[in-house]
């Protein structure tokens, strides 16, 4: 029963509460730019929201030039929202979907359809969270109320174009943002390009990851897949064959000619993609190589040219791809999440297979939004299930509706990802090392990708590329009369990207991945943390207003199907071992004969001669390969081969797949009994011997890729030579 002793204890510690909070303001107050706080209203009603954001946007200066970073989509839509109600994407309708079991065996699929959608447009609930903060105070006992943490701090300096998607998602969040930066340190970083766009920060999180961009550009991101091709060719056919010019002209043209010459009949199309271009810039389609433009002399320019998929799945007649976001949440280990919702971004003219009429027709093949803004056809919608940019849930549903099993269809997309994800992470971690060394103080990263899946029309995925720096722009410019225009909300984006951003956030909160690593020592899920988060009441009813998490881990959720993957950042760990200096990102001659010497690697028959010339063999191919590399010494992807071909030598007559996991137990048990001697330098996010399992199935495995002969013929030489 309450007495009024009760009661008077109730209200001191609410007058406590709201003393720390005013110092903890002052304290920040101190910190901050006054700038900084009058941007940062405490609360915002949605209409507040709706304001802020328009007045906002139109208080900037346009600028008509987009960066790569800007990402790959300009916004559509032409009207103000008519209603901020979240749009939720239900699938709990699905019926008929066939229950047999795909090949990745990936469970929870459906549960993973079936969640809510975790559209923004909540704001109201918060409100009504903060109206009943008084009554939930009433109920708090004085040790909740000691516990009562500090708003998380974000500096919004750097974060460019995803700006407005951010403020809305800190809002809800009711955390504190940091408009022009902080003196002391903020908790998480946002940057709008890169790791490097604020220098120096010694602590928090880091929304990019070091190295990501690099390996994003087109060409790198083949050569990674390429390399888990190798290796594991069932299971990464989900990206169309590629070839790297203009060090692989000659075999794309060889191949191509005894192609045809095998089969008149064959017709192939390819796809000509610039390495560093974006939004469908400088991208074509040819039929022979003979058409590939600017080959003169030896000036081909650096591109991807690709296997183009000629029969996507189409809807209302059109081509149309996935943009899908995906959070990395950490390196080591390795945690994936994925949006449940995305975009679909339509073509705006009928397609036709590739014909030598139709190769010219972008708005047909292209299906960047960037480009198809500017055909007469394209559809400004308010809803998010028509016109020419859509949810992806309502493209599931369309597709559904015809008795698709958008199950397996789900599970392929996701198996697709965390096989991308698995074949970037082992140069990612050499990136990680050299930006963030071992032992010096730096923060950790984490970061949003945006995926583009097309989906072939037997509804296998192809991932077309990976986004290091997906748009997160909710607006788009609008001629309001003629010569004037102004930047006003797109819904569809707004719904996919503020959940998103504001999601991310809520699992990167300090406090909770705290208790997440609490959590998964004894087997918890970071969702399960946030389920369970003990914080002050005002934190539990801010959870509760809070639509579920729209990002749904898939790794290590699904860590027993695709561990066995993980063969490559084994051998990036012995790489990243042996690389010594600090900053570095090259394995220098000293380095590799160590790595020889401690896996005992060399023997009568191969002798330290021998490997200093594979050494400089595969290495000066690499530089010539690398051409902007200002660093000398042996990248990871050389090592890589390097490592290949030493497995191919000592253990014949097995698959390459084979070979390459038995070395790895050769070295990792010869690096094992030397490490109590020399134990390997402690890293803070990334340990010197990778976490990566070293268990493996072994289908048969034929195909090699041609380059890796190359530098046995040479050692085979160098053999000889000794
Ligand atoms: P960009 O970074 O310039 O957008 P993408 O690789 O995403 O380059 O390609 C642009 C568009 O071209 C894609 O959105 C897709 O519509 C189409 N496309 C790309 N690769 C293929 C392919 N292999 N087969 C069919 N269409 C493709």
């Amino acid at each position: 029963m309450n007495t009024m002793s009760d009661h008077y204890e109730r209200v001191k510690i609410e007058l406590q509460q709201m003393k720390a909070v005013e110092s903890e303001a002052a304290a920040d107050e101190e910190q901050m730019s006054p700038a900084s706080v009058s941007l940062v209203p405490a609360d915002a009603s949605s209409v507040a929201r709706r304001d802020i954001s328009r007045s906002s946007i139109n208080g900037r200066s346009r600028s008509k030039s987009r960066s790569k970073a800007d990402g790959h989509e300009r916004q559509v839509n032409g009207k103000l929202m008519s209603d901020l109600t979240p749009q939720k994407s239900d699938y709990s309708q699905e019926k008929g979907q066939s229950s047999a079991s795909n090949e990745q065996n990936i469970k929870g699929t459906l549960r993973l359809l079936k969640g809510k959608t975790a559209a923004n447009g909540h704001v109201e609930s918060c409100q009504r969270q903060t109206e009943g903060k008084c009554e939930h105070h009433g109920k708090e006992d004085g040790s909740k109320v000691a516990k009562k943490r500090r708003a998380v701090t974000v500096d919004t300096s750097k974060a460019k174009t995803s700006l407005e998607a951010l403020k809305m998602s800190i809002r809800q969040l009711k955390w504190k943002e940091f408009p022009i930066g902080r003196r002391t340190a903020c908790d998480i970083y946002w940057h709008g390009v890169s790791f490097h766009d604020n220098e120096n920060i010694v602590s928090g999180q880091v929304n990019k990851f070091p190295g990501m961009i690099e390996m994003l550009r087109k060409i790198n991101l083949s050569r990674a897949v390429r390399t888990m091709q190798e290796l594991f060719p069932e299971e990464y056919n989900f990206y169309p064959r590629s070839w790297i010019l203009p060090e692989e002209y000659q075999l794309f043209s060889t191949q191509i000619r005894l192609l045809k010459d095998n089969d008149s009949t064959l017709k192939p199309t390819f796809i000509v993609k610039p390495d560093s271009g974006s939004q469908g810039d400088g991208i074509y389609l040819i039929r022979d190589p003979a058409d590939l433009r600017a080959i003169s002399g030896s000036q081909i320019k650096q591109a991807v040219v690709q296997e183009y998929i000629q029969k996507p799945l189409l809807i209302d007649k059109l081509k149309f791809d996935i943009r899908l976001y995906v959070l990395v949440r950490s390196l080591e280990p390795l945690e994936i999440y994925i949006a449940k919702e995305g975009l679909s971004r339509f073509c705006t003219e009928p397609y036709q297979e590739p014909s030598q009429k139709n190769l010219s027709h972008v708005f047909m093949h292209l299906t960047n939004y960037s480009l198809n803004v500017h055909s007469g056809n394209f559809v400004h919608s308010d809803s998010c299930s028509t016109g020419s940019k859509r949810t992806f849930s309502s493209v599931l549903y369309r597709i559904a509706s015809k008795g698709v099993d958008i199950k397996k269809v789900w599970s392929d997309i996701i198996a697709l990802v965390i096989k991308t994800v698995i074949a970037l992470v082992p140069e990612l971690k050499v990136y990680y090392q050299a930006d963030i060394p071992p032992g010096k103080p730096g923060p950790t990263c984490f970061q949003i990708l945006g995926f583009d899946i097309l989906l072939m029309k037997n509804l296998k995925p192809v991932l077309l590329e990976v986004n290091a720096n997906p748009s997160m722009r909710i607006e788009h410019e609008q001629e309001v009369s003629p010569g004037v225009y102004e930047y006003v909300p797109s819904p569809v984006d707004e719904e996919v990207k503020v959940g998103v951003i504001r999601d991310t956030l809520r699992l990167m909160d300090p406090a909770q991945r705290k208790q997440h690593v609490t959590l998964n020592t004894g087997g918890g899920s970071p969702e399960d943390a946030i389920a369970v988060e003990t914080g002050s009441d005002e934190k539990e009813s801010l959870m509760d207003s809070l639509p579920t998490l729209c990002l749904k881990q898939v790794f290590p959720k699904y860590t027993k199907q695709f561990n066995n993957l993980r063969v490559v950042e084994r051998i990036a760990a012995i790489f990243l071992r042996f690389l010594g200096v600090k900053g570095t990102m090259r394995l220098g001659p000293t380095g590799f004969r160590t790595f020889i010497r401690n896996c005992k690697l060399s023997n009568s028959s191969f002798s330290m001669a021998s490997v200093d010339i594979l050494y400089i063999d595969i290495t000066r191919r690499w530089a010539g390969m690398l051409p902007d590399s200002r660093e000398a010494g042996m990248c990871l992807q050389a090592f890589i081969e390097a490592f290949f071909y030493l497995a191919a030598r000592r253990f014949k007559a097995v698959s390459l797949r084979e070979q390459v996991v038995l070395l790895l137990e050769v070295c990792e048990g010869a690096l094992e009994g030397q490490s109590h001697s020399e134990k390997p330098r402690p890293h803070r996010s990334q340990p010197t011997q990778s976490s990566a399992p070293n268990t493996f199935s072994s289908p048969a495995l034929t195909r090699r890729h041609h380059l890796r002969q190359q530098p046995m013929q040479l050692a085979a030489k160098a053999n000889a030579e000794n």
